[in-house]
């Protein structure tokens, strides 16, 4: 597979130039695949569905094809993932898709680990270690951690705001011990990840270290999230079959997103052929996105607080991708969209429960909200010319080409849930009165030492103590 950049569509590179070197220094752009090619109709059609890492095979293949053999890419999956995303249905049209199941409670074991394997087989053949340096609103961080622990050859600089995650999200980041270490930065996420944008193009410093990016911007760790869509639309589009009696019912993925790595990602299981009829953006306050989506101008802005803090991302990295696939009126047939604010978590944490006995975390809760308000009437209400303020929580004004597949109920919707509802677990007491269940895993590393580095929001000061730390 020859990879592109989202800046420059004259770049051509192989797989690993794209995968190592995480963006391309010279434009400060993104790769992306030239073509995403379609499985072959037999297998999409199987009934039932391949098995997760079949299918993470047959997806995988085309973007590895002369530079990773079957066996050694077989062996990757194999590796990565010995656990399985899962299919929970809420009601007759709508299931919760629990991206949960790995190691840190997090969808983001999903790339992280395809990727921490991927990246070790390229560098077998070097000399000198390859450093990660990964920006963390939360959940990036401790997946990416767990990913490459004790991986030969890589070693892992993790930055997150201090102060501006959970407890427990600090302890996964931050009790690694060995290649792995944590950065906690007096500033935001934003800032963390300007921090880390800024070594990537100063050519000083990569003369000096060999530097990669875990973020959602490596498209070692794209590539793999689009498995997860392939499997749920393949197993939901079998199941509707028998839940609601239609062959042709649409399948509408519902994706809590924050640097939409995780939607850019839905985006390429479709265009290799997953049964996925649209998607919904759903967004917390930090609604830059849906604003774009509504308006038409992409306007970046600094990151707010919230609830979800693994979704708090003013600019978005991968709006770049998704500009390089889709033009905006594209986006606005195929995309719902649709934001909450803090109160109207709190409540989605709580009605899901209610309503349904199902614990969601904080962010999968928002997609629940927007299913939830799309199929009870919200697009109906759009179609016959009610022009939502997208000023306001909620859907944004505009009409995707799916809507008449919701009003005539002939429309499913797959919600992502993202973590654990564990890892927010006070936010989820407060709204429910009850705790979520602890996974054992999550309970273990609570009981480990604290070994974050404070750090300034000062790039002189942070390549000051790369040069220092690393080799
Ligand atoms: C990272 C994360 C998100 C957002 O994913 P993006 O790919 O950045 O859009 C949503 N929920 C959780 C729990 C996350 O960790």
């Amino acid at each position: 597979m020859i990879y592109t950049d989202t800046r420059d569509s004259s770049v051509k590179v192989d797989f690993k130039t794209a995968v190592m070197g995480g963006m391309n220094s010279a434009t400060g752009g993104l790769y992306i695949p030239t073509s995403f090619p379609k499985l072959d109709r037999e297998f999409l059609e199987k009934d039932p569905a391949p098995s997760f890492r079949d299918i993470a095979f047959k997806m995988a293949k085309p973007y590895c094809e002369g530079e990773i053999s079957d066996d050694d890419l077989n062996a990757i999956i194999q590796d990565a993932y010995p656990f399985n995303p899962k299919v929970v249905p809420l009601d007759n049209n709508s299931y919760v898709l629990e991206l949960f199941h790995g190691p840190t409670c997090a969808f983001k074991d999903f790339g992280a680990r395809f990727m921490a394997r991927v990246m070790s087989y390229f560098n077998r053949s070097e000399a000198t270690p390859l450093h990660i340096l990964v920006a963390t609103s939360g959940d990036t961080g401790s997946a990416v951690g767990s990913a490459f622990h004790n991986v030969p050859g890589l070693d892992v600089t993790i930055l997150y705001p201090e102060g501006k995650v959970s407890e427990l999200q600090e302890k996964q980041l931050s009790t690694f011990t060995g290649n792995v270490r944590a950065l906690k930065v007096k500033g935001t996420f934003d800032d963390c990840q300007k921090l880390v944008k800024t070594a990537f193009v100063d050519n000083d410093l990569r003369g000096k270290l060999r530097l990669s990016s875990a973020n959602s911007i490596n498209i070692a760790r794209l590539l793999p999230q689009s498995f997860y869509y392939m499997f749920s639309a393949l197993s939901v589009k079998n199941r509707v079959a028998i839940d609601v009696k239609n062959k042709n019912q649409a399948i509408i993925m519902v994706v809590p997103s924050g640097n939409f790595g995780n939607l850019t990602s839905g985006l390429i299981a479709r265009e290799m052929g997953a049964p996925i009829d649209g998607f919904v953006a759903a967004t917390n306050t930090n609604r830059t996105i849906p604003d774009w989506i509504a308006t038409g101008d992409y306007n970046a802005r600094p990151s707010v607080e919230t609830y979800a803090n693994a979704m708090d991302v003013g600019a978005p990295s991968n709006y770049e991708r998704i500009k390089a696939m889709y033009s905006l009126d594209q986006v606005r047939e195929l995309f719902g969209s649709y934001w909450l604010d803090n109160d109207g978590i709190k409540s989605a944490v709580q009605e899901c429960y209610r309503n349904t006995g199902y614990i969601i975390d904080p962010h999968g809760a928002i997609g629940y909200k927007a299913w939830d308000d799309i199929k009870s009437g919200a697009m109906e209400a759009l179609k016959n010319g009610t022009k939502n303020d997208y000023t306001k929580p909620g859907l944004t004004p505009n009409l995707p080409v799916w809507a008449d597949k919701i009003i005539n109920k002939e429309a499913s919707g797959v919600i992502l849930e993202t973590a654990s509802p564990a890892k927010f677990g006070s936010t989820v007491t407060d709204a429910i009165g009850r705790q979520p269940p602890m996974p054992d895993r999550l309970e273990a590393v609570l009981r480990l030492e604290d070994r974050a580095i404070p750090m300034n929001n000062n790039y002189e000061e942070f390549k000051a103590w790369l040069l220092a730390n690393l080799q």
